[in-house]
């Protein structure tokens, strides 16, 4: 469902992705660990185009991401039609950026009726239901300075899924929460791998990876060092810099 071929990126003179090959199929929960600076919000952000690959070609349901090609070559495309890209592919960040001044229920339905043209009562509905699959159905109401970190959390995931995401995208979701609170957004991420939902989750929640990861992603410096199940990569890595990374996060 997504494809990287040779994605790279650079930030100036530096150069944070240098060759990205990564295949993601329907279905699959992929997830990527990696140290600090490696290069992995830059490759989630690369996949909707709020980064621009300086070389590669990164598509999504057999879509290339913010480029079209013709016979010239790529030509990046314009802003709207990156945003139409965009609704199909969901992003939950390590930090809940919901609108503030919006109820939960509004933040739900803002894009589907703005963006999608939905009708409201349609959206809401809708809405309500995703609230309850995320264990907030009684807080369509609050705002979200009124809620926890993990339920802000709980709120940007229904959000995301409200577009009918043929991908997510998540980036150390669990990691800004306190503690007591990781396990509730875990259990709304756990449930939706087993709906199905093909998911890239960068993450530090190394038992998260190794319960519902089909594959791990190990990351450093701007390229993939090694890839494979989670059983072996977290257990039995082959590369050097997977083995001493992962002795410092257990
Ligand atoms: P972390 O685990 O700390 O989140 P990461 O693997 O997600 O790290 P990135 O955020 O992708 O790493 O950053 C990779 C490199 O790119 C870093 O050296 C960072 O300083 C640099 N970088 C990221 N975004 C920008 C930017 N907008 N402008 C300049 N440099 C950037
Ligand atoms: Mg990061």
């Amino acid at each position: 469902i997504m494809r990287a071929e040779g994605v790279g990126k650079s930030f100036g003179s530096v150069q944070v992705l240098k060759g990205i090959d990564l295949e993601v199929a329907a279905g699959e929960v992929v997830c990527v660990i990696g140290p600090s600076g490696s290069g992995k919000s830059t490759f989630l952000r690369c996949i909707n185009h709020l980064e621009k690959i300086d070389h590669g070609r990164l598509s999504v349901n057999g879509t290339l991401i913010g480029y079209e090609e013709t016979d010239g070559g790529l030509h990046e495309l314009r802003e709207a039609d990156i945003a139409r890209q965009r609704t199909r592919i969901g992003m939950v960040f390590q930090r809940f950026n919901l609108f503030a001044h919006l109820s939960v229920l509004d933040n739900i339905v803002e894009a589907p009726i703005h963006v999608n043209g939905e009708n409201r009562r349609d959206a809401e509905r809708r809405a309500r239901t995703l609230l309850e699959r995320v264990g907030l159905a009684d807080r369509a109401d609050s705002y979200p300075n009124e809620l926890s970190g993990g339920q802000q959390q709980r709120v940007a995931i229904a959000r995301a899924l409200a577009m009918n995401p043929a991908l997510m995208l998540f980036d150390e979701p669990t990691s800004a929460l306190d503690p007591e609170l990781v396990g509730d957004v875990l259990d709304v991420m756990r449930d939706l791998a087993r709906a199905g939902m093909t998911m890239i989750v960068v993450t530090h929640e190394i038992g998260f990876a190794r319960e519902l990861a089909d594959r791990v992603v190990f990351m450093d410096d701007g390229r993939i060092v090694e890839l494979g199940p989670p059983d072996l990569l977290l257990t039995a890595p082959s590369h050097p810099r997977t083995q001493a990374f992962l002795s410092t996060v257990r």
